[in-house]
Order: structure tokens, then sequence, then C-alpha cells
């Protein structure tokens, strides 16, 4: 069937997770598509061969240059704003799509069914939140799935023969920057921290590009009612132009307002989509359903099921499908106790304010930390944190930020400076923070930090940890 694309000359930006599926789409829709890419290595070698093979055009090397002939540019949502490629494309008017445009775009193509989107973003507990949400669509009967950097691809899930009535979609802030015609049917800011500023610009600018997520947003813009920062998701929710009607939703750990999901006495409270919200409020959980039940989890768990009861997804539904909820690995994973200590893997805390929270679920901690700071400073988070601290183990390349620091807010604390950077540093690392632990306590890896100074990726950094205490335990 032909599509506004029939014969268009379309530029992929930069090959990869996003850019093969949309040429792939892309030709299938009988575009004339050029892919650029600025590397040429091996796996980008065999991804132009496969896209060749299907009559796609492929220059490697030269991702700077735009292609004669471009009527539209679908860029990699990681490529800058600045590159001189979208400086051209500026100069010839030519649009400049993201792979959720894309996917935006295509939705009901063929007749398929538009889904709607229920969006999430925030600097931390994307992936755990649509997670979330996702169970409780399913549990209310819904046929659904997380999308986004998780499970199944945005665009397969909008080309795709499986037919959706709602998605749950995690959307990055790059994504969201090349995402200038998304409407969500309603969304949530998580929460928001410094972060990829380098990418953006700036805090607004980044802020900004996050606060996308509510234009144009149908029923409910949920934001986090307790967060301080500026600016706060609240007033991204206040900038945004959003349908008549469309509400403005807080979450909170505290006893909610009207119009407000929040916490009363271990139990998750909705004061937002009940009659008379002034009287009136609606249990949807016990705490203890969340898992793990630390306060930025329950924070998740509120933001989602303010989501879903946007959708009007009941009560019961919101407890089942929290209860049906199992955390991904790494994000403070229980692993084991041994002597009366819990030792918690939280490996996916590679920056400061993830950490921060983490620090905050626990009462005695021996803290396990380090790896590459990438520009962060810890000041802050020590200083937060320096009263739930029994001790801390320090490794990797950027560990004397974090010892300065404690040295600073928390002299008191005694620190083991691990000066090894080897993958079996971690074994040590644990057999230290055996010693420093007393019955009670918790052994937190969670290290503020990227772990690619002495790991492949968080995972294996987390997987060395679980490994380690399986060996105390032994
Ligand atoms: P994302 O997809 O945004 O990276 P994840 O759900 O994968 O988020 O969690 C990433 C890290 O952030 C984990 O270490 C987790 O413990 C922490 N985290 C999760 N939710 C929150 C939150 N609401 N606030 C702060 N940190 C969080």
């Amino acid at each position: 069937m032909p599509s506004e694309f029939t014969g268009k000359h379309v530029t992929v930006a930069g090959l990869g997770v996003s850019g093969v599926p949309a040429a792939k789409v892309l030709h299938g829709l009988g575009a004339r598509v050029t892919v650029v890419n600025d590397g040429a290595d091996e796996r980008a070698r065999a991804q132009a061969a496969e896209l060749e093979s299907l009559g796609v055009t492929v220059r490697l090397g030269d991702g700077d240059t735009l292609p004669e002939g471009t009527e539209l540019i679908v860029t990699a949502p990681g490529w800058k704003p600045t590159k001189p490629l979208f400086t051209a494309a500026g100069q010839a008017g030519v649009p400049v799509w993201g792979d959720v445009e894309l996917a935006w775009r295509l939705r009901g193509l063929d007749g398929r069914k538009a889904a709607p989107w229920l969006a999430v973003t925030g600097t931390n507990g994307k992936t755990t939140t649509v997670q979330m949400l996702a169970s409780i669509l399913k549990a209310a009967g819904l046929r659904t799935a997380a999308v986004g950097n998780i499970g199944v691809s945005l665009l397969d899930a909008v080309t795709g023969e499986e037919e959706y009535d709602v998605l749950a979609v995690e959307l990055s802030s790059y994504q969201l920057h090349w995402a200038p015609s998304l409407r969500a049917h309603s969304a949530a800011v998580l929460n928001l921290a410094p972060d990829h500023l380098d990418w953006h610009g700036s805090m607004d600018a980044y802020a900004a590009d996050k606060g996308r997520i509510y234009e144009g947003n149908r029923v409910a813009c949920v934001y986090n009612a307790d967060a301080t920062g500026k600016p706060s998701t609240e007033d991204l929710v206040r900038a945004a132009d959003v349908e008549e009607g469309c509400r403005a939703i807080g979450f909170t750990l505290g006893t909610p307002g009207p119009s407000q999901l929040g916490v009363v006495e271990g139990l998750l409270v909705d004061r937002a989509f009940v009659e008379d919200r002034q009287k009136n409020a609606q249990e949807l959980a016990e705490v203890s359903d969340v898992d793990p039940p630390a306060p930025h989890n329950i924070a998740n768990a509120l933001a989602a099921a303010g989501l879903a009861r946007a959708f009007g997804v009941s009560a019961a539904a919101v407890r089942d499908g929290l209860r049906a909820f199992t955390p991904d690995a790494h994000r403070i994973a229980h692993v084991a106790d041994v002597d009366g200590v819990a030792y918690v893997d939280d490996s996916k805390a590679t920056n400061t304010h993830a950490t921060e929270a983490s620090l905050a679920a626990y009462e005695s901690i021996v803290w396990i930390a380090g790896g590459l700071a990438k520009g962060a400073t810890f000041d802050e988070l020590v200083a937060g944190a320096a009263k739930r601290l029994r001790g801390a183990v320090l490794i990797g390349a950027d560990r004397a930020l974090i010892r300065e620091a404690l040295a600073r807010h928390a002299p008191e604390v005694p620190v083991v400076d691990l000066d090894r950077t080897d993958t079996g540093a971690m074994l040590q690392a644990v057999q230290e923070a055996r010693r420093l632990a007393r019955p009670g306590d918790t052994v937190l890896l969670a290290p503020a930090c990227a772990s690619m100074d002495m790991f492949t990726n968080y995972n294996q950094r987390g997987d060395a940890f679980a490994q380690a205490v399986r060996e105390l335990g032994a």
C-alpha cells in the first residue's frame, strides 16, 4: 500500500539499535533510504552489508554530510543536536525525527489499531516504573507491553503483527528531544537530577526535553509532588500545553491531597481518580506489595498506579499488578543473608541520584562504592548518608573522590580503600565489608559510578558481587 514515505528520500542517521530497524521499516514502506554512520568498525560493516543486500544505501565513516536530496532525517536518539549533519539539515529545511517520532507517526499503519501510549521519563526509575505499569495493565486484562529501552522496541510494537490496547513506554531525554509531535494519553516525569548535561547543554535544556513528554497529554500529567529541585516536575506540567480537561496528578510518599496519590499508614492510596476527591480516598495496595519496598520504589509504584488509574484501571488490578511485578536484576536485589547481615546488589546505581535513593532505603549500611565517576561530585551524597554508614569499602578508578568526600563529611566512618581495579577486587571488597558489618546491617553495592574501569558493564559488576557473597556463605 503506498504511504507518505513512498519514494521519499530518507536519511537514517546512525546504525545500531534503532537505526537498522528504522532503515528496514522505511525501506519496506517504499522510501529511498540512505544510512549514514560515523564509524566503520566490524559491527557497522556487518550491519551495512545486511542493509545493502535489501537495497538500502549505506555510507560508513561519514555521519556529517547530508546526502543530496534528503527530505527527512531519522536519527538515532544519542546523536547530539549540535552535529554538523543537523546544522546542514536546518539550513536545508529538512525535518529531523528520532526513532520515537517515527514510531509515533507509524501508529495505525495499514489499519492496525493505534494503541494509546502511557509514557514515563525521569532521571532514574524509568525501566522499573514502566515494567510495573505493564504488570498492572496486564492484571487489568489489557493487551500491553513495556516498550522503549526494554523488551519490545517501539518500532516493533507499532508495526508488528501483535495488537495492543495500550503501551507502557519508557522514553529518554534524547528520545523526547527528537519527538516533536508525540502526544501521550498520559505521562509521568519521575524525578529530575542533573544528567547528560554535556548532550543537552544545560539543566534547563535537559528539563525542557523531559517536559516534552507532557505536551498534548489527554488525561493526566503525573508529577512528583515531593521533588524539591528547580525546575520541579510540577513546573514542567505547568509549562506544557495539554488538551482541555487534562489533569495534573501528583504522587507523594506522604499523605495525598486532592488529585494526588500517596501513602497513608502503610497503604498506597488514590485521592485523584475517585468520586469526590475532597472527601474520599481509595486504597490501592499495601506498601509491602511493592518489591523492594524502598522509598524511591514506592514512588515508582505510585507513578505507575497514577498512569494506570488515568487509563481507567481498577484498584484491584493495581494491587495485583504490583504483586506480580519482580524487579530486574541488579536493582536493589537482595542476594543473601549471611550471619545476620543482608547483602544487596544495586549495581545499576551508576550515578549519585540513584545511589542516594538506595542509601536512603537502609538504616545501617556498609557501603561498597566506586568506579568511573563521569565528572560527578560526592559531597552531597555522602553528607546525606553519613549517619547511616557503618563503614565504606571503595573500589575502582575514581575511588579517591569518594574517599575525600567521606573524610570531609563522615570522618568517623571507617573506610577501606582497595587499591586495585582488577575484576577480582570484588571478592576482597565483600570480605572487607563483612568485617565491618554487624548483625542487622546491610552490605550495599551502590557504586554511584559507572563500572567500565573494572567490568564489562553493571551486570557483570553485580554478578561479581553476588558470586562473592555466595563464596562468603559457603
Ligand atoms: P532507569 O531506567 O531510569 O535507568 P531503573 O529503573 O533501571 O531506571 O533504575 C536505575 C537505578 O536507579 C537503580 O539503581 C535504582 O535503584 C534507582 N532508582 C530507581 N527508581 C528510582 C527513583 N524513583 N529515584 C531514584 N533512584 C531510583
